[in-house]
């Protein structure tokens, strides 16, 4: 198993409950199709016989249920089919969901309180490389394939499924995913956190995720629909010590009442052995599915940098970023925590020399601005700019200091609807 093609049109039969999967090479994109019967990405079912273009790189899988032929013409990195898989599994955490969709939704046109008519909140919980952000795309597609509008949360700082990494962000799922394009940016509500670990500014990460579960919680009041389809929440790979604190924070954060734990026997007995007093939350065992491919520290550190370029660039070169100029005294650039500590001599005797992790910290615009990712925020002072969710990135590429301007590339053009940018450490060399 496992090995690559050569560039020729070749069919695939796919038994009943067995899948193709494919990792595209990394040059060129592959043509795919399905020739007869009926397959799925990720829960997102392909459209007959039509010639679909994957790009580069992209790893994914072709499940059918009741059998399958697929056409492919490109080269692909790994390509095997296995009828092993927790499919099914999957599909039934989905009917439960399903089931409790209903009942919210029943519950909500009899006028009942909102604990009746709060629809699943799932949150998916893992190590590194176990799916969730796979799994996470299967019950929201399929949930909206049946005409549910769910949230989709990814807290995933690491990756970031929604938009750059870095950032924490949710967006109502209203179509089945597109399994070329991912989850659409359009009507996310956006959060930067920055950095692409916690540990980085643990307090930040928790203020962040916080604002994010009450805009939305705000927003469902006044949507019995929306809250009736309820949510999936993505989260990141790091389970141990502090990962693990921050699991908790976010089921207690966003209240969650169904927690899937994909791959780990241990994560799953110490939550379950956490939240035993709680009765109304779930926690749930998942096997990881065998085509889940791992990524190392370097691999992630490239999807990153992918990730960024897409969201300038589009995933196929298909947008054209815009280069715009703007005056420095226009900008007002700030980092969030840290800065400059006093030396313990010359605080009052007892004072604490950490520095604010929420303080606001003016940057100067100069050339150490280059190659750092930039938010615009929605704030409109200083001090909202915490609690405000962001328009977009924008990444500086010139400086001149003696024309006092800079240049920069946004995905669209016009004044930017903020002059309050928030700086963290998310750099990007443009190659
Ligand atoms: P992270 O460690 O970043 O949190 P994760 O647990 O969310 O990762 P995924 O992103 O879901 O893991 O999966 C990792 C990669 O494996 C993705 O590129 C995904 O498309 C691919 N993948 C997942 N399931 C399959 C499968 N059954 N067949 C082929 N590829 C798959």
């Amino acid at each position: 198993i496992g090995s690559a093609s050569a560039s020729t049109v070749r069919q695939v039969k796919l038994d009943r409950e067995s899948e193709l999967r494919i990792e595209v090479s990394n040059e060129t994109p592959l043509r795919l199709r399905v020739l007869n019967g009926n397959a799925e990405i990720f829960g997102t079912e392909l459209p007959p016989e039509i010639w679909l273009s994957f790009p580069p790189r992209l790893k994914f899988a072709v499940f059918t249920w009741y059998g399958a032929t697929i056409e492919m013409d490109g080269t692909t990195e790994t390509e095997y089919t296995a009828d092993e898989t927790p499919m099914v599994s999957y599909v039934n955490v989905h009917a439960v969901l399903e089931g409790r969709r209903n009942h919210a939704k029943a519950s909500a046109s009899k006028g009942s309180d909102t604990s009746q008519v709060q629809g699943p909140r799932v949150i998916v919980v893992g190590p590194t490389d176990s799916g969730k952000s796979t799994l996470s795309r299967m019950l929201l597609s399929w949930a909206a394939k049946q005409g549910w509008k769910p949230t989709y949360v990814d807290l995933d700082i690491g990756q970031g499924s929604i938009t750059v990494p870095g950032s924490i962000a949710a967006t109502p799922i209203e179509l089945p995913i597109d399994s070329i394009e991912g989850i659409p940016l359009e009507m996310a509500l956006v959060y930067f956190f920055g950095h692409t670990t916690p540990s980085n500014n643990l307090d930040l990460y928790k203020v962040l995720v916080k604002e994010l579960a009450q805009m939305l919680e705000k927003q469902f009041t006044g949507n019995a629909e929306s809250r009736a389809a309820g949510m999936v929440i993505n989260t990141m790979g790091w389970i141990e010590g502090v990962g693990y604190e921050l699991i908790l924070h976010a089921i207690d954060t966003f209240n969650a009442n169904v927690v899937l734990v994909l791959g780990q026997e241990k994560l799953f007995s110490m939550l379950r052995d956490v939240l035993k007093n709680k009765p109304n939350v779930d926690v749930v065992k998942l096997q990881k599915s065998g085509g889940v491919v791992s990524r190392n520290a370097k691999v992630r550190q490239k999807a990153r940098s992918y990730r960024i370029r897409e969201y300038f660039y589009g995933l196929t070169n298909d947008f054209s970023p815009h280069a715009n100029v703007a005056n420095i005294s226009d900008l007002h650039v700030y980092r969030i925590g840290g800065g400059p500590q006093a030396p313990r001599s010359a605080l009052p005797i007892g004072a604490d020399p950490v520095a604010n992790p929420l303080r606001l910290v003016p940057v100067n615009v100069d050339q150490d601005l280059l190659h750092l990712l930039l938010a615009v925020s929605y704030a409109k002072e200083p001090d909202e700019i915490i609690s405000s969710n962001v328009a977009g990135f924008i990444y500086i590429t010139d400086v001149d200091t003696r024309r006092k301007t800079v240049t920069y590339l946004g995905p669209s053009a016009g004044i930017l609807p903020s002059k309050y940018l928030i700086l963290g450490t998310l750099t990007w060399l443009e190659t």
